[in-house]
């Protein structure tokens, strides 16, 4: 089997080890004790330290939901409603960008109508009492330990798969079962010729659960108190309008590092079925038992803030991607981009050429849409206040996880691009932060 060139150079050796096994043990427990902080200890980490120490390992074991029926029911029919949406819903085709192998592959454009048909349908369910999301909210701590465990087994299952049946030539073996299982060893896993994993479980399933979950707080707090916050409002709109965003743009997603270059693995698919529903939508699940009342007008102020970061995220992607798909053609802030013609050979041998735009977003800094990525979940956390620090713990998370892909990106392109991405670099100096970082 084919080595595979893109999971060695990640980071160093020492380092690439100290944090995959730091993750593979420490992101479970984290999940619980995040769980367990925000629904049961009044989002106080003093609290759950308190606790822990009071009762040591007994006291985690015994604050660990098992998994129960329920959860796994509730797992298994949002998963197969939203694969079944994925397979069957219309949508049009969607070439991906070549692979590294020179493939490229083929995707259905349906995000948008998944989307809109799974809101539609949980809402109704609740409004017809149908389902109430209220017993999502109830078991959230068993569905979290069932996605850990059942997630572990998908990779697992992920594993086996690119050994025995990969789909494509886009798959191979660093030689290291550790770092096969982390990093993934297929780019593309498809069950079928059409059922793309990595569309199921980091956007169908993960960014999905993220609205589906930002909605089940929302009615939870309704349902406890008879009205919905201001503060809850203003975070539930702003994530719902991110992951819109998200779903707008689904086809441009899949030219990201997410479904382009990072592997089907631990890192991306766990972290996409576990990581997003709970972390991610942490801020929310702290304002379920805290509903702050900030008053319209500093509402008012909160959501404009979230909603222009997120349209300036939106823009930078989209100005990149509209740059691509014009082959360079197009109009950057009112002017003909300016650009760099990079060529680079794929794994394969051939010689290709795609062109960086050193102008708009792109010519502030080489990662400036991370800026508003950051600001955006400031804004919609901001509302739960400061009494606790743990509602901040997404926006310190992504801050940390997007500076170390500013770095594993500008690695990868460097060693694509080589003296065109130098090019790049002496004429966008910074990586992230215009005239600072
Ligand atoms: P992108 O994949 O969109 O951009 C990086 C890629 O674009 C590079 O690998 C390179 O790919 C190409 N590229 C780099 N510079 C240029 C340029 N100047 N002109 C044209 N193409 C260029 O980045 P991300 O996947 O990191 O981000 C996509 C979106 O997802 C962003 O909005 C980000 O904020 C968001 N995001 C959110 C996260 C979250 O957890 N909330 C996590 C990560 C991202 P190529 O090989 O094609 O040249």
């Amino acid at each position: 089997m084919a080595a595979a060139p893109e999971t060695k150079t990640v980071h160093s050796p020492a380092l690439t080890y100290f944090s995959m096994l730091s993750l593979l043990s420490l992101c479970p427990p984290f999940v619980i004790l995040l769980w367990y902080t925000m629904v049961h200890a009044d989002g106080s980490v003093v609290q759950t330290r308190n606790y822990l120490k009071q009762h040591g390992l007994q006291g985690f074991i015994d604050i660990w939901p098992r998994p129960t029926a329920i959860a796994w029911k509730i797992i298994f029919v949002y998963g197969a409603f939203e694969a079944a949406l994925q397979l069957l819903l219309p949508g049009k085709r969607v070439e991906g960008p070549v692979s590294p192998t020179g493939n490229r592959p083929v995707y259905k454009a349906n995000g948008m109508a998944a989307y809109f048909v799974t809101l539609v349908t949980y809402i109704s369910l609740w409004w017809f009492e149908i389902f109430n999301p209220t017993v999502v909210y109830d078991h959230l701590g068993e569905i979290y330990s069932a996605l850990i465990f059942g997630s572990l087994i998908f990779c697992v299952f992920l594993y086996i798969k690119g050994h025995v049946a990969p789909s494509s030539t886009d798959c191979g073996s660093s030689g290291n079962l550790i770092i096969d299982f982390y990093w993934g060893m297929e780019l593309y896993p498809r069950i079928g010729k059409n059922f793309d994993i990595k569309v199921f479980t980091n956007c169908r399933f993960g960014m999905m659960s993220w609205a589906v979950l930002a909605v089940t707080y929302c009615i939870k707090q309704y349902e406890l108190n008879g009205k919905v916050s201001d503060s809850m409002l203003v975070n539930t709109t702003l994530m719902l309008v991110y992951v819109t965003k998200f779903f707008w743009w689904e086809a441009g997603y899949w030219n990201t590092m997410d479904i382009a270059h990072d592997r089907a693995g631990f890192y991306i698919c766990w972290g996409c079925l576990v990581w997003v529903p709970s972390v991610y939508t942490s801020p929310g699940m702290y304002l379920v038992n805290h509903p702050v009342n900030l008053g319209m007008q500093l509402a008012l102020y909160i959501l404009v803030a979230g909603i222009l970061c997120i349209y300036i995220n939106y823009d930078c992607d989209r100005q990149r991607q509209e740059f691509r798909r014009t082959n360079g053609k197009c109009k950057i802030w009112g002017k003909a981009p300016s650009k760099i013609e990079a060529t680079y050979t794929t794994t394969s041998g051939e010689t290709k050429t795609s062109l960086l735009l050193t102008s708009g977003w792109w010519g502030l800094a080489r990662h400036f849409h991370y800026v508003p990525e950051i600001f955006a979940a400031f804004f919609w956390t901001v509302p739960a206040l400061f009494n606790h620090f743990l509602p901040y713990f997404y926006v310190v998370f992504l801050t940390i996880l997007l500076f170390d892909r500013a770095k594993r990106d500008d690695d990868r392109c460097r060693s694509k691009y080589g003296k065109y991405w130098k090019l790049y670099c002496n004429k966008v100096p910074y990586k992230i932060i215009p005239g600072i970082y």
